[in-house]
């Protein structure tokens, strides 16, 4: 899934792709609206998050552009501004909803899955055996028990749940939750897996990561 984040407040722009890339998703920041419709023309798109005062164009014209050209890529606004007016504003230049700033990460993601669900494909969570992983809360749990996952946790278990019983190599962990342009080194990987192997344990899962030399890790069911 890919994400297009229109954002003028970089700091802002660069914690809403990290909290997304924690997630599994793609994402990709614009600055400002001319180059925010530039991109999201394109259709590469799963979902824009868009935020409403940027300078050249704004928010509003952007998403009333993008669906005069016929782009039907759900989008959500953001903005300081939570008065009535506005949200119905943004809501007839095209917008699919809308998010008054400040929110926390856990709406934000909310917002993202429901939009991206709407559009089908997306998942809310992964089971195996007696587990799941709540790809919105980030939370591993297994029956009552249930246990917070890092980021970087979330990551690898989310990569481990994807693949079931094929292997997932060192490197191919490191470069999908910890990005190419990280120091990180395999040895991180072996730490993370021994951090999901202790919580396993606590809720009573019945998932084990097994090890296999150079080919990485998978996940087993116990007693199957
Ligand atoms: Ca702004």
């Amino acid at each position: 899934m890919r994400i297009l984040i229109v954002e003028d407040e970089r700091l802002l722009a660069e914690t809403v792709k990290t909290l997304l890339e924690s997630r599994g998703f793609t994402a990709e920041t614009a600055c400002d609206g001319e180059s925010g419709l530039a991109y999201g023309e394109l259709g590469i798109y799963d979902l824009i998050i868009l935020d409403v005062m940027l300078p050249g164009l704004d928010g509003r014209q952007v998403v009333r552009r993008l669906r005069e050209k016929r782009c039907g890529t759900p989008v959500l606004m953001l903005t300081a501004r939570s008065g009535l007016e506005d949200r119905v504003e943004g809501l007839n230049a095209g917008a699919d909803y809308y998010l008054a700033k400040p929110f926390d990460a856990r709406e934000l993601l909310a917002c993202v899955n429901a939009l991206l669900r709407r559009q089908g494909g997306q998942v809310d969570e992964l089971r195996m055996g007696n587990t799941s992983l709540d790809l919105a809360a980030g939370t591993l749990s297994c029956g009552e028990a249930q246990v917070r996952l890092s980021a970087k946790e979330f990551g690898v278990m989310r990569q481990l749940m994807q693949s079931g019983a094929r292997h997932v190599s060192k490197e191919s962990l490191l470069e999908k939750v910890w990005g190419y342009d990280s120091n990180a080194v395999e040895n991180h990987v072996e730490v993370y897996v021994g951090f999901l192997r202790k919580k396993l344990r606590s809720i009573g899962s019945d998932l084990r990561i097994e090890a296999v030399r150079r080919l990485g890790y998978h996940l087993e069911v116990d007693g199957e």
